[in-house]
């Protein structure tokens, strides 16, 4: 496994491999790496010839920079992890690497940058409007941003991404088919703990006791798996309002049972293809997300 951290290095690494022949897969992440993050690794590894990882602390998505400053970094255990995963390359650029002055000044000023289109005209309609959009205004664009830098720069064949983050899925796949680019998204499931909770960094910050409150969330989405045949939205809903509210250490946020694809709240069971559950709360002050995909 290799480590480069500029993208010289590292596009001149990859031209040299770079041929018809071989299949580029690229795991983007921002380290503080988990199971999580190596079943991406493993699920790139069992399909392309030559795996890169990207550890990258984006700071365009943060809405808070005591959330970026906060955000753990943990580059030389992270490095531990994907060299025993059997990763080809890391690519740990630092931010001067990444983002102009410019860029990281509209950002500072709280401006939306969207030089990343490079003036194509690109709009994500309602899919950065609701829920993780709804709660974290310019998050979306800030991802974005920083997965299209690193795709014009790695050019891989395929990239991974977790359905943890289920409206990043669908970001950036729409991204990826408006600017053209020839790259597959490929979606993975979500890697739980023992007691259902997804992994998420965030966990680590949460208490023994917070940790066994927080497979609340995975028990009760798939309640609502069980029970999508018998009730309508509205009831599952009030269902999932009622219960989550109902635990004092819990901030409930949102709960929503959205078609797959578009994420406009889907309202009966057949109205839609497929639909997913996403859930967000807070326990102490660590937000937590989940879904479940129900049909
Ligand atoms: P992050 O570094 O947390 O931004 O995540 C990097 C990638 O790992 C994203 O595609 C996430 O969706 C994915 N990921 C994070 N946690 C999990 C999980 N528990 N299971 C599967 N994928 C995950």
């Amino acid at each position: 496994m290799i480590i480069l951290n500029s993208i010289q290095q590292l596009q001149n690494h990859l031209n040299g491999i770079r041929n018809n022949k071989i299949t580029i897969g690229f795991v983007p992440t921002m380290g503080a790496l988990h199971q999580g993050h190596i079943s991406l690794i493993n699920a790139a590894k069992s399909e392309c010839q030559v795996v890169v990882c990207s550890i990258f602390v984006n700071p365009t998505q943060f809405n808070d920079i005591k959330d970026l400053k906060k955000y753990p970094r943990t580059l030389e255990n992270d490095c531990l992890m994907l060299e025993k995963a059997n990763c080809d390359i890391v690519f740990a650029p630092e931010i001067k690497e990444m983002y102009t002055f410019e860029e990281l000044e509209l950002k500072r000023q709280g401006k939306e940058d969207k030089s990343w289109t490079q003036g194509k005209t690109v709009g994500f309609g309602i899919l950065d409007k609701v829920m993780e959009g709804a709660q974290r205004p310019g998050h979306f664009n800030g991802v974005a941003q920083v997965v299209s830098k690193l795709f014009r720069i790695v050019q891989p064949n395929k990239a991974y991404f977790g359905q943890k983050d289920f409206q990043q899925l669908a970001i950036i796949r729409s991204m990826t088919k408006q600017l053209g680019m020839p790259i597959k998204i490929i979606a993975c499931p979500i890697f739980r703990e023992p007691n259902g909770l997804a992994m998420s960094s965030r966990n680590e910050r949460l208490t023994k006791e917070e940790r066994s409150l927080a497979s609340i969330l995975f028990k009760t989405l798939f309640e609502v798996k069980e029970r999508v045949d018998s009730l309508n939205t509205k009831a599952l809903t009030e269902y999932v309002e009622s219960k989550l509210k109902s635990e004092p250490r819990i901030q409930f946020e949102y709960f929503e049972i959205v078609d797959s694809e578009t994420l406009l709240t889907a309202d009966g069971k057949f109205q839609v293809k497929s639909a997913v559950a996403c859930l967000a709360v807070k326990i102490a002050t660590i937000r937590l997300i989940d879904n479940v995909v129900l049909y």
